[in-house]
């Protein structure tokens, strides 16, 4: 019996055991005082009968004692009777004054002669035989023949039952000690049955509280009668039900659906537990690894999300083959991987960089198409830089925007990443609201006919006033919005206020064109058209009131796609424009066929075209090309009247810059316009270098 069948002995099973002893206890109780009364009553009879044969004996004496003379006298014969039976007899004699007294001193306990003469001076006796001290002694009156009552002599045989019953007393003894003994047993017995009974139930109910806690493991089954069997087996089946369907919902709450890879709240929490342990062990680090593909949104945009996604399993299939199998790869959304890599420091984690670059190389054929994959990668190590899951892979996407934006490949996370990249998100965050709050000015730059010196039109631009940094230029957060796609709220915004402050001015007697610039997110939404389209219904201006600018290299990322748009535009009746001409790489002939009315020199050749005989001569042959294709030229970068009266004499249709005005507030537009005067074009003075441009 070993300390398990002791174990747990409490409650329930307690009871069982205290009840079963306690029943013996009652059955041994009952058993004892039935030996105890049977023992009496035998030693009562023993008792009895001795006394008789000893009565029997008196009388033999008495008769034997007839025949001599003088006969033996009462005390001889008690005398000789107590001899012969071994038992008490006493000889009364009547007295006068104090009725029985002892004739002869006795033997018996001093209680038992008190007992004795009391019950003689009671009077005679009603029975043969007469219990004294609660029945523990037996008293006989011998009757001698010949004994009259008035003989006032009497002799009385008297016998200690307890005596007699201590005779039997071993029988007491040995039922006590088989009592005892029984009592171990039934003990044992108890404790076996109580656990036998319980055992099931409280390894049910355990299994029960451990279910209820959310343990699913372990399987549960019992030993025992079938019942408990069927029991235990029906348990087991509720348990690995509740375990599998646990298990589906927590996998998919985990796993990315697209790619069946662990999410970002699964590698989450591996990452902790990895990052726990390497603070644990201390000495071994792990490394977060941070992969985003290049030119993904390209990709999704021009051959359609469902390309997109064919192409995300495809590389999450390259990464499964390229990694070992105790990293954890998973998708963080978007075209955003991340591998953890336990044990790896920053070589470790490069050397594993390395490899996917390498997976990556080969270009990927899905369907009829074949895309070139290639991705930016960032490595952030814990705990050199960082022992918080969320902050090691912040600071591993921060390494890899670093790589993103050095264009090499693979980067290290650097504390220095981390101040400007922050900014930078914080940044986002705000302008998403930026629009909504109405943080954004709409200011006008005015575009000036180079031959009249009216003002035909202006460009609109963006200005957001950042509560705290104050006025922002576009450059400082266009492109973001382009990354972001808030772009497309920035778009809506200026087309409408334009559109609002053209229809106004021209009520107020100025007749000017609006130039609005399209990024390239706006040139790959195809609903623009529409949308433009529907603010010009709404808002009530004329299509040929508004040009819209595209620069050469939005129209060079998707040639296909930005000619459709295009299209659309021209079929609305707007004007379209090339800006930026001269910085990238379209030809002329490729810009023939699409449907623009206006090309802008950059401002970049215009702005030195008076100390640059070379960017003078390009600004001469663009002009003069533009015109040969029927376009309009307008040039930027105006800053000086030698500017001014150079372009005029190149023929330069319009102009903006500095020069006329640098870009006001729409409000302030019209009082500008008025007190607007064009320089009087008194002819040039050049260095002779320009005689045989001009
Ligand atoms: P852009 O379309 O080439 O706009 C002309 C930029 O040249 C403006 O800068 C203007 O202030 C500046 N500029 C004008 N005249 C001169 C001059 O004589 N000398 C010099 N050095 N610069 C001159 P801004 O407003 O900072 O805009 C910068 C760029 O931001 C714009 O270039 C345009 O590409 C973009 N942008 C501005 N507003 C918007 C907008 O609403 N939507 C989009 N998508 N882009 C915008
Ligand atoms: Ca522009
Ligand atoms: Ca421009």
């Amino acid at each position: 019996m070993n300390w398990r069948f002791w174990a747990g002995l409490s409650g329930d099973r307690l009871r069982i055991v205290a009840a079963y002893l306690l029943l013996l206890l009652v059955v041994q109780a009952v058993a004892a005082l039935l030996v105890h009364l049977a023992i009496n009553r035998h030693a009562v009879r023993t008792v009895a009968i001795e006394l008789e044969t000893a009565d029997r004996v008196l009388r033999g004496l008495v008769a034997d004692g007839a025949a001599h003379t003088p006969p033996p006298d009462l005390a001889t014969l008690a005398a000789t009777s107590e001899r012969l039976t071994g038992l008490h007899a006493a000889v009364l004699r009547q007295d006068e004054l104090a009725g029985w007294q002892f004739a002869r001193p006795s033997r018996l306990p001093q209680p038992v002669q008190k007992a004795l003469l009391d019950e003689m001076r009671a009077g005679p006796a009603a029975a043969p035989m007469q219990p004294l001290l609660s029945s523990t002694w037996l008293m006989h009156v011998v009757v001698l023949p010949g004994q009259g009552a008035d003989t006032g002599v009497r002799i009385v045989l008297v016998d200690s039952i307890t005596d007699a019953a201590a005779a039997l007393a071993w029988l007491q003894v040995a039922l006590l000690a088989l009592g005892g003994a029984l009592l171990v047993v039934f003990g044992c017995l108890g404790v076996y049955t109580a656990n036998w009974i319980a055992r099931p139930l409280v390894v049910l109910g355990v299994s029960a509280r451990k279910l209820a806690a959310g343990d699913y493991t372990g399987t549960i089954s019992l030993t025992g009668p079938r019942e408990v069997q069927e029991l235990a087996q029906t348990f087991e089946a509720m348990r690995t039900a509740i375990q599998q369907r646990e298990r589906r919902i927590r996998d998919l709450g985990s796993t990315d659906s697209l790619t069946a890879l662990p999410n970002r709240a699964r590698f989450r929490t591996d990452l902790k537990t990895e990052i726990e342990r390497t603070l644990g062990e201390g000495g071994k680090p792990c490394s977060v690894l941070v992969m985003d593909l290049d030119r993904f949104k390209r990709v999704n945009d021009v051959l359609g999300p469902r390309y997109g996604d064919k192409l995300l399993r495809h590389v999450a299939d390259r990464l499964r083959q390229a990694l070992g199998s105790a990293d954890v790869l998973a998708r963080l959304g978007g075209d955003e991987f991340a591998v953890l890599l336990p044990g790896h420091d920053v070589d470790g984690a490069r050397a594993v960089a390395a490899r996917i670059a390498q997976a990556l190389r080969e270009p990927a054929q899905i369907g009829e198409q074949t895309v070139d994959i290639s991705a930016s990668l960032g490595i952030a190590v814990c705990p050199q830089h960082g022992s918080d899951a969320d902050r090691l892979v912040g600071r591993a996407e921060q390494a890899m925007l670093e790589a993103k934006r050095q264009t090499s490949g693979v980067s290290v996370y650097r504390d220095d990443l981390s101040s400007a990249e922050d900014s930078d998100l914080g940044l986002l965050t705000e302008l998403r609201r930026a629009v909504d709050v109405n943080q954004l000015r709409l200011v006008l730059q005015p575009k000036v006919d180079l031959s009249t010196g009216r003002v035909t039109g202006a460009e609109a631009l963006v200005r957001w006033m950042h509560p705290e940094r104050g006025e922002l230029l576009p450059a400082s957060f266009i492109p973001f919005a382009e990354q972001s796609g808030v772009i497309s709220d920035i778009t809506r915004w200026v087309i409408q206020r334009s559109m609002l402050a053209c229809r106004r001015m021209r009520k107020q007697g100025l007749p000017i064109r609006i130039s609005l610039n399209l990024s390239t997110r706006d040139l790959l939404n195809d609903r623009l058209a529409h949308e433009i389209a529907d603010l010009i219904e709404r808002i009530k201006v004329k299509p040929e009131w508004l040009v819209f600018e595209i620069t050469e290299s939005v129209l060079m990322e998707d040639p296909e796609r930005a000619r459709r748009t295009l299209d659309q535009l021209n079929t609305l009746g707007v004007k379209l424009s090339i800006d930026d001409f001269g910085t990238g790489y379209s030809s002329l002939g490729y810009l023939k066929r699409l449907p623009v009315h206006e090309l802008k020199i950059d401002r970049s050749f215009v702005m030195n075209m008076d100390q640059d005989v070379h960017d003078a001569k390009i600004v001469r042959s663009t002009i003069d090309l533009a015109h040969n294709l029927g376009l309009k030229v307008v040039a930027e970068g105006l800053e000086s009247e030698r500017h001014w009266k150079l372009l005029g004499a190149l023929n330069c249709d319009e102009a903006q810059g500095y020069f006329v005005s640098r870009p006001v507030a729409e409000d302030d537009f019209v009082a500008w316009a008025q007190t607007w005067q064009a320089p009087v074009n008194d002819g040039l003075n050049l260095p002779t270098l320009y005689a045989d441009i001009v």
